[in-house]
Formats: structure tokens, sequence, C-alpha cells
């Protein structure tokens, strides 16, 4: 199906960053598909065709999952970025599952078109390799989280990335989700959200959790988030706008990068 409505290209910021020459080489190919939440976008081991772009307040996971069933998520992809293939040639083996944490509208192209685009262009391939670079960046400092920092600072940079991500203080998520992704049981983790909620950070509700100061929750964390966050602002802030990740507003996203044009010569 093609892409009827340049409109959605604004709606995921790595899209949106692109300039308008690079947009007209993107769109055609550009295909909107709608995931259900807790839906696959490819499996761990499966051939990855498709680089997927959330769109809106669509969020996806990188999950791992190891033999004995138990999982814990690597990334968590948003507006911000885009899901599969983003460094590859297209059709590789995924080394993770992806699955979708908050349903919602994304945009998807073939890998190996893709690939073919960034040849082509270098703004394009600046682009997609400085969103790389972040990437890799934040499941980085998630595996240094993971083993030097406590469950409830490791809740914490969690939640965080999600209220980043969605820019609504309600996440839409279950103590079972939640759970999955930070590898440890539902009934541990309720205990540490209850903790949390006692301190004045979170309010836990039926299905969600809801952000209530979120000044007071950095300041209960540990920086992993904060730092993955100044790394997206160094690398990608200029493409994204002043405010970075900070505060993901798709539509104050704006195209300031200083990549060279493909004769040569930079651009503001
Ligand atoms: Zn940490």
């Amino acid at each position: 199906m093609p892409l009827d409505a340049a409109a959605s290209l604004d709606t995921n910021l790595l899209l949106k960053a692109l300039r308008p020459a690079d947009r007209d080489l993107l769109r055609p190919h550009l295909e909107p598909v709608t995931y259900a939440k807790g839906a696959t976008i490819f499996e761990a081991g499966a051939a990855v065709t498709h680089v997927t772009f959330p769109c809106d307040h669509a969020v996806a996971t990188l999950l791992i999952t190891t033999s004995d069933g138990r999982s814990a998520e690597t990334a968590t992809i948003g507006h911000e970025g885009a899901v599969g293939g983003v460094v590859s040639q297209g059709h590789v083996p995924a080394s993770t599952h992806a699955v979708v944490q908050i349903a919602g509208p994304m945009l998807r192209i073939e890998a190996v078109i893709l690939q073919d685009i960034k040849r082509h262009s270098p703004t394009v391939r600046d682009l997609f390799a400085r969103y790389s670079d972040c990437l890799l960046a934040q499941v980085l400092q998630s595996s240094a989280c993971n083993a030097l920092h406590p469950i409830e600072q490791r809740c914490l940079r969690w939640l965080q990335t999600l209220h980043d991500r969605i820019g609504s203080p309600v996440l839409p998520i279950t103590h079972e989700l939640l759970a999955a992704m930070l590898g440890v049981q539902r009934t541990y983790l309720t205990r540490i959200l209850r903790t949390l909620q006692d301190q004045g950070l979170i309010k836990v509700g039926r299905g969600r959790i809801t952000v209530v100061d979120r000044q007071k929750m950095e300041a209960a964390a540990c920086d992993c988030h904060a730092r993955v966050r100044e790394h997206y602002r160094t690398v990608l802030g200029a493409i994204y706008g002043e405010g970075g990740l900070e505060r993901i507003e798709p539509h104050a996203a704006r195209f300031t990068c200083t990549a060279a044009e493909p004769d040569g010569t930079a651009r503001p």
C-alpha cells in the first residue's frame, strides 16, 4: 500500500528530520502498518526484511529471551527512532525479539531499499549512522545499569525512557509487562512500585503507571537515562530540535544537521 499522507512522515522524528529531497527518496517506499499491543515486528533469528518507524505514541521494545523462558528489555524505541535493519544491509537475522509495547501507527520500508537510498544520499546515511550510534549508546548503558544498579533505579530508568517517548505522564503499562522488561517476578515488581508510589514518584493504577513528579523521579534515579538522553542530544539534538529527547514533541522537530551535501559542501 503506497503512502498517500505526507503528514505521516512528520510523526516520526527520524523521518521528519530528513530534508525534502531525501523525503522524496523514501516516501514512495514507505508503507503504513498498524500493530496491536503485544504484536511481534520480528522474531529473534528471523530475517529482518524491513526497517520500521514507530509514529506518534507507538513504542516497540527489543527483547532478549533466554533458554529458560525469561526475558529482558534491551532497548525501547518510540517515534525518535527505528526498529530493525538500521545498520545492516538488510535480510540479516535479528538478534532480538521486537515486540510492540504501545500500539499505534508505524511506517516501514524494505531494508534493502533503504540501504540503496543510503548509498545515494550522504545525508540519509549520516542521519541513520547518528541514530545507530545513539541506539547503541542506549543498549550499552542499559547493560551497565542492569549489572550495577538496584531494581528501583532500573525501574525508574525504564519509566523515564517510556515517559520521554510517549510524552504523556500516563504510561499504559501493566505490571506483567514491566516485570518482563526488567526480568523480575511480577510480585517482586509490585512491591518495588509500591515503594516508588510511597515516595511520591508514581501512581500505580490498573493497566497504567502515572508519573507524578518527574523532577523527583530523576533525583531518585541513577543517571543512566540522563546519560543516554544527553548522548542523543549531542549526536542528534541539532536534528531533532533544541529540546532533544527531553520532551519529544514531533512538531518541534526540525532539520538543522550540518551534514555535507552530496557535492561536499556543508549545509547549516
Ligand atoms: Zn542505572
